[in-house]
């Protein structure tokens, strides 16, 4: 501890909410509802099965350590070049390489109030200040959304890395694509925009866009993405990032020789290609959000407008009681006082087996009013 250099002495480390592994062994017999990681609880495509199960008589070859196939694959996906393309374990470990490549002491990072966590400890990890912007106020349309005007305000001359994302974890928020095309036009060059697009497939509405469309404009903006939500690859670990070539040439420095795994490579590239699968696990999450997000507001609980896979739900004072009691009844949702929302839970959305159970576990908490 004390060996550790200051920045990382003051860390924590991200906190994945509860121990799964023991949760499942006790529940083993009526399994475990598992709602807490915003995970797509249909798994993966079939396609990417099969090429994942084709690679394990290779797993005595290291990977392609460039990573060609996949990159090429996203290049055509998105109608970028290849060089654009930076692959990660996870979107994760990219968003920490932005911060080692562009952060450090003396430098400002400015992210969002209700910001995913990992922004912060990229920022702190490597000694930057970070500079939180207010997020919307709860009586907006989007509560506790991004402000856009706010973060674009917390940019100042020593500011190098902005991390936001559309939409947003844990809030489910957006914002709308010519907002961000107008915060862009407002961001000076020597602040680095990354905008963490991990729930973009997800995301329908109307007014809702990629960013990737402003690229070709803004050097300075970084989109990531991630297998891990829509694509349901997240033990897999595969995310990757998009930027102009000259700014993904300045993380593949930073990249560990065969970050991403031969297994990952070869079933994200698969799922990429299974466009009738991904359409129907979109819909089906849809139609299984609006169900769940109409079920708790009959039951009187507030929920924020989503266009993810997951819903925040405000349960008031009696929250910490009804996520212990739920816990005990193999309901396992995220608890969000670590994000300064207290009487927030966060519940990814499940297929209706999952839903009707934590349901029925509300009602029956109701009813004992525990
Ligand atoms: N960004 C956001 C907004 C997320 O919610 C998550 C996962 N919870 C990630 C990035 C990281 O995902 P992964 O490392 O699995 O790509």
């Amino acid at each position: 501890e004390e060996l550790a250099v200051p920045a990382v002495r003051a860390l924590r480390a991200y906190d994945p909410g509860h121990d799964l592994v023991a949760l499942r062994r006790r529940a083993a017999g009526t399994g475990l509802v598992e709602l807490g990681s915003n995970e797509n609880p249909w798994g993966p495509s079939p396609r990417a099965l099969d090429a994942a199960a084709a690679v394990l008589g290779e797993l005595h070859r290291y990977p392609d350590p460039l990573g060609g196939n996949l990159k090429r694959a996203l290049a055509a996906e998105h109608g970028i070049d290849a060089s654009q393309v930076v692959l990660g374990n996870g979107s994760h470990e990219l968003l920490m390489q932005l911060a080692q490549a562009f952060a450090g002491p003396g430098v400002d990072v400015v992210a969002s109030q209700f910001g995913f966590a990992v922004y912060a400890i990229a920022a702190r990890a490597v000694g930057a200040h970070l500079r939180v912007a207010p997020a919307l106020p709860l009586d907006d349309a989007m509560p506790r959304g991004h402000d856009l005007d706010a973060i674009a305000g917390a940019i100042t001359p020593a500011t190098r890395l902005v991390y936001l994302a559309n939409p947003n974890n844990p809030t489910g928020t957006w914002f709308a694509r010519d907002a961000f095309a107008a915060f862009m036009a407002r961001v000076p060059d020597h602040a680095i925009v990354v905008l963490d697009e991990a729930y973009a497939e997800i995301a329908a509405a109307p007014d809702f866009g990629s960013a990737l469309p402003l690229l070709g404009a803004h050097r300075n903006l970084v989109i990531t993405r991630t297998f891990s939500k829509a694509y349901a690859l997240a033990g897999l670990r595969v995310g990757y990032a998009i930027a102009h070539s000259a700014l993904a040439a300045v993380l593949e420095r930073l990249r560990e020789s065969f970050n991403v795994n031969a297994v990952a490579l070869a079933a994200a590239e698969a799922a990429l290609g299974d466009r009738g699968w991904l359409r129907d696990t979109l819909a089906a999450n849809t139609r299984e959000r609006e169900a769940l997000a109409a079920a708790l507001r009959e039951r009187g609980w507030p929920v924020s407008p989503s266009q993810t896979n997951f819903l925040l739900v405000e349960f008031g004072a009696r929250t910490a009681r009804i996520e212990q009691a739920l816990l005990e009844r193999n309901v396992v949702l995220r608890p969000m006082a670590g994000y300064g929302l207290p009487e927030c839970l966060r519940i990814s959305v499940g297929g209706p087996g999952e839903n009707r159970r934590l349901l029925a576990a509300l009602d029956e908490l109701a009813t004992t009013g525990d």
